[in-house]
């Protein structure tokens, strides 16, 4: 079973920061001089392009501002700020990270996200920048299994790279998985709002702020949905989504 310290290899991965970069591309092994990744690879990247819901991100067909879930079920959360589609080799890099703890591939994918995310503040003025990171928490069942919580391992280069606090401690997860067979979705949402808490010290801290809120990977938003909804009911002003990929509605 593996057991690493969650703390220590956190810290670990955010105090090695540039020195993790590689000298050589994490994809195909090309020399770098400097560059996250070479050329080509950086080329062939999914980059989530083309029209996307203005809230969640999802790819749309159509010229709608916002997909049909987000227009009949508007999210707490106000923008999605995604960087690449779940698609190769994004996912395996992410695969590599999360479970395998391949420190490089994660350290190249929160400098990717950075980047992104930097692109896209300057880009848009009237974008409020977020005063505060809080990561997706893990039960702490599950990260004492994996050995720590990659999003919040996200968190801290992100952190460090974009200059706003992490705050780590702020939210939890009650339940692992809450039972949600036979329910509705109105009923599995309203569960998987409970899933989550604002802690002791959370209290009185989104008071008036514009919070991102970090996660890998977007798929329902089933999760965004609770967390951001939990982050507005504190008193947060704004919740905006960040994460490494997006996929379609299952
Ligand atoms: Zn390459
Ligand atoms: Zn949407």
């Amino acid at each position: 079973m593996p057991i690493i310290d969650l703390t220590s290899l956190t810290r670990t991965f955010s105090a090695m920061g540039n020195a993790l970069l590689p000298c050589h591309c994490v994809l195909c092994d090309a020399p770098l001089s400097g560059e996250l990744l070479c050329h080509d690879c950086q080329l062939a990247l999914p980059y989530l392009r083309g029209h996307t819901c203005e809230s969640c991100a999802l790819p749309l067909t159509t010229q709608s501002r916002f997909c049909g879930h987000c227009l009949q079920n508007p999210p707490a959360f106000s923008r999605s700020l995604i960087p690449f589609r779940y698609g190769f080799p994004i996912d395996s890099m992410i695969h590599r990270f999360k479970y395998r703890r391949h420190l490089t591939q994660g350290r190249t994918l929160s400098r990717l996200l950075a980047d992104h995310l930097q692109h896209s503040y300057d880009q848009q003025p009237d974008l409020n920048l977020p005063e505060v990171i809080v990561p997706v928490p893990l039960h702490w069942s599950r990260r004492w299994l994996r050995g720590f919580n990659q999003t919040e391992a996200l968190g801290w280069d992100l952190a460090r790279d974009l200059n706003i606090p992490l705050a780590t401690r702020l939210c939890r997860r009650r339940q692992r998985t809450p039972p949600q067979r036979g329910l509705s979705r109105k009923e599995r949402q309203k569960n998987l709002r409970q899933a989550f808490s604002v802690t002791r010290r959370g209290r009185g801290a989104f008071e008036g702020r514009c919070v991102a809120l970090l996660d890998d990977v977007v798929t329902t938003t089933s999760t965004t949905r609770a967390l951001s909804k939990l982050l507005m009911e504190a008193g947060a002003a704004e919740v905006h989504v960040w994460a490494l990929a997006r996929t379609p509605d299952r």
